[in-house]
């Protein structure tokens, strides 16, 4: 049996303490961290990219199938994508967490674990947050602060006829992660005496339970002196996120099924849950690659890069938004995805 240390052993600001203790703060615009009334942020004359994300066990994550290790680091990559699809640099963090008796120090301690592990890996501090009480299960708020050199944010909204539609990595992974647990818990339910199978699935299962952010693809666009006209992370899926851009920017676009990048893993996995590939890209959601456009003029400078596919172009908003399936047929993209056609 593992230890059970009781929270009500701590009290409130024994367990911030003992969760906070070993912070070691990495950036010089952390002037004052956890332990006032609120921590102090000099961005030495740069500008402040914020965020926030609200996670409710139950409606966001199980953890049934969650560890809460993973849980902590999960955490705090989606809100740090959000910062690096604005192409700023996170710096800070802050988490907030309501949790009911069911918890015990241990499991606060696996959460942090995660925490700090990202942390450390996308050179952040953790700098405040909150502790409270649930009536019923775990609760997870975490802001992200960010910077970026004054004006060179990129927002939705920029995306201009002709230019790239790119993306980084590959998609619809995360998706079947998910569908691959939720099934095995569904059987674990139903014979509690069946052990999860999960035997070469570990590319998808990863993707879901500890996804990473694209600094590196930030870093790259900055290391290439590319700078997307309009950007997005890709959350909910792709084609809710190219429509996304489309509406902002007011244009149209021309998406080509054949170009969507997809692991061969996941393609494997796809067949045998009898699901189109294509549509576990399109409307699968947390693969957290980036979505941008670029001028065509910056075309050679990424080519090179296996991480970043061209899957289509803008066009006038009058022409409307289409992906050209595999069979060269032309279909309008909705947000849904798509119903395999051809
Ligand atoms: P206040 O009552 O003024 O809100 P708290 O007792 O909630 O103060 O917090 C004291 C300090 O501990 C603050 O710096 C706060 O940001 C930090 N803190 C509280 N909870 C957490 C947490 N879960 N993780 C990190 N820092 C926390
Ligand atoms: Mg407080």
């Amino acid at each position: 049996m593992s230890e059970r240390t009781e929270i009500a052993s701590l009290g409130e600001f024994g367990l911030i303490d003992h969760l906070t203790k070993n912070i070691e703060i990495r950036n010089a615009s952390t002037i004052t961290g956890v332990g006032d009334d609120a921590a102090v942020i000099d961005h030495f004359g740069k500008q402040t990219v914020l965020t926030n994300d609200l996670l409710v066990e139950g409606v966001h994550f199980d953890l049934m199938y969650t560890p809460l290790k993973h849980l902590g680091y999960k955490t705090v990559v989606v809100n740090l994508s959000d910062i690096y699809a604005m192409n700023a640099i996170p710096s800070q963090i802050i988490v907030g967490i309501a949790f009911s008796n069911r918890f015990s120090l241990e499991a606060l301690e696996d959460f942090y674990e995660g925490v700090y592990a990202a942390c450390a890996l996308y050179d952040v501090d953790l700098v405040g947050g909150d502790t409270t009480s649930s009536q019923k299960g775990f609760i997870i708020s975490c802001t992200a602060i960010g910077e970026i050199t004054p004006d060179k944010y990129v927002k939705r909204s920029g995306a201009k006829k002709g230019d790239l539609l790119c993306v980084s990595g590959d998609l619809g992974a995360a998706f079947l992660g998910l569908t691959l647990l939720e099934r095995e818990k569904n059987i674990f339910r139903e014979n509690p005496g069946i052990q999860p199978d999960l035997e070469g699935e570990d590319y998808i299962v990863g993707r879901i339970l500890k996804p990473e952010a694209r600094k590196d693809i930030i870093e790259l666009l900055s290391e290439k002196v590319v700078l997307p006209s309009a950007m997005i992370d890709i959350s909910d899926g792709l084609s809710s996120e190219i429509l996304h851009i489309c509406k902002q920017s007011d244009v149209g676009c021309v998406l080509y099924e054949e170009k969507i990048p997809i692991a061969e893993e996941t393609k494997q996995a796809a067949f045998k849950f009898n699901l189109d590939p294509t549509a576990c890209a399109l409307s699968g959601g947390e693969d957290y690659e980036l979505l941008f456009t670029i001028h065509q003029d910056d075309y050679e400078k990424l080519k090179e890069n296996k991480d970043i596919s061209v899957i289509g172009y803008i066009t006038d908003a009058e022409a409307g938004k289409h992906i050209i399936s595999k069979g060269g047929n032309r279909h309008p993209l909705t947000a849904q995805g798509w119903n395999a056609f051809d």
